[in-house]
């Protein structure tokens, strides 16, 4: 990107389509408002005041339908895992996916002995971003949201 500031009145910014599609497309993330467990209080208190992820261009969307990103917060159950998949479906594309907490990675503590429990919600769907803790604290899942912003960054929407 680049700007010419010589030009009166303003200046003029040239870009690429598909860099103005992606820095728009990062800049508006918005996930569906959805948890399934205790991680769920942590994702929560991620979109609250304290760390407030408005800032980002994040804000939960009460449909699956308006969401670009689905957060798995939470363990996921066989019994939701359908749910889940249900809802990952109805997303538009392109859909994005952040497994938040030990057990929607793999299960968590309930990965030996927890016979109702999905050993990884990719198992379901696919997955972006990982997110480590048992649970992960706010800043952690900043870090997922700017690590899913990078991969945005580099994909390309226009064919050439
Ligand atoms: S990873 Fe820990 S905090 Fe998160 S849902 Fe599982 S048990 Fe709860």
């Amino acid at each position: 990107m680049s700007n010419d500031i010589n030009s009166e009145g303003g200046g003029v910014v040239v870009t690429k389509l598909n860099d103005l599609l992606n820095w728009s497309r990062l800049s508006s993330l918005w996930p569906m408002g959805f948890g399934i467990a205790c991680c769920a209080i942590e994702m929560m208190g991620s979109y609250a005041s304290t760390y407030d992820m408005d800032r980002l261009g994040v804000f939960p969307r009460p449909s699956a339908r308006q969401s670009d990103v689905i957060i798995i917060a939470g363990t996921v159950t066989f019994k939701m895992a359908e749910r889940i998949k249900r809802l990952y479906e109805q997303m538009p594309e392109p859909k994005y996916v952040i497994s938040m907490g030990s057990c929607s990675n793999c299960g968590g503590p309930y990965w030996q002995h927890g016979y109702h429990v999905v050993k990884g919600v990719d198992r379901v769907i696919p997955v972006d971003v990982y997110v480590q803790g048992c649970p992960p604290r706010p800043e952690a899942l900043i870090g997922a949201i700017i690590e899913l912003q990078k991969k945005i960054e580099g994909e390309s929407l226009v064919k050439s």
